[in-house]
């Protein structure tokens, strides 16, 4: 249903937690947030209901300078705390949220379950961290893409990895994604209501379409080929 990210130099969770609340007036059953720190790694915080409960579970000390958050409106799976994004791979490393549907999850998640994969929800969107978590490919860009050559769906993405703590890759087919360009930092999101209390330089990823999100830079490129696509920023304007 909903996604915020950011890349910056700034405390992370607040700055999630304020954006998931201006995309609540969009409806959704659950929320969650991940972030990475200093220290390296993954950390991750879920909750069944509003954006408040999932406050209320973060952690004095969640301290990070890059995350990514979602609020989900369940489409298969029930509403609790485990369906709820992000979803992460078998090692932890890699956290997804994910709005949309990928239809043909059913066939990943049987092939994934022979391979030994063990899942831990009931949501379509599971197998994306898994297949990301999988490949072997050296960048996380790659990783992204060999995963999404599997899948068949609609979806608006945005990843983290803890072995690639310098950047955030999004991904769009069929569900929006728009990138806040600001200064020395950068935000995600699927509206941007999210963004525009930050900034009002926007970029509007086209179907096919990623990009990297680092807090100094941004590029985008093809989904299928990786070709870079020539996308600057615009002015948008708000009341
Ligand atoms: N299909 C996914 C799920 O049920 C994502 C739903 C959404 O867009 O929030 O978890």
């Amino acid at each position: 249903c909903g996604i915020v990210g950011y890349i910056g130099k700034r405390d992370v969770a607040p700055l999630l937690l304020e954006g998931l609340q201006r995309l609540e007036y969009r409806g959704y059953d659950s929320a969650g947030i991940a972030i990475t720190g200093k220290a390296g790694g993954l950390k991750t915080v879920k909750a069944k209901g509003r954006v408040r409960e999932l406050e209320s579970r973060v952690p004095k000390r969640f301290a990070g300078t890059t995350g990514i958050a979602h609020t989900r409106w369940a489409t298969h799976g029930a509403p609790n705390d485990v369906n709820a994004h992000p979803h992460l791979d078998a090692e932890e490393k890699v956290a997804v949220v994910h709005n949309g549907i990928i239809d043909n999850a059913p066939e990943l998640r049987a092939k994934l379950t022979a391979d030994g994969v063990e899942f831990a929800s009931d949501t379509d969107s599971e197998v994306l961290s898994h297949l990301i978590g999988r490949s072997q490919a050296a960048t996380l860009e790659e990783k992204v893409r060999e995963a999404l050559r599997h899948v068949e769906g609609t979806y608006g993405i945005a990843v983290l990895h803890a072995d690639f703590p310098d950047r955030i890759v999004v991904a769009r087919n069929g569900s929006p994604v728009v990138l806040g360009v600001g200064e020395k930092e950068m935000f995600v999101a699927s509206d941007i209501a999210a963004l525009v209390s930050h900034t009002r330089q926007i970029v509007t990823l086209d179907d096919g379409e990623m990009a990297t999100l680092k807090a100094d830079d941004y590029r985008t490129y093809t989904t299928r080929e990786g070709s870079r696509t020539a996308q600057s920023p615009e002015t948008v304007e708000w009341e």
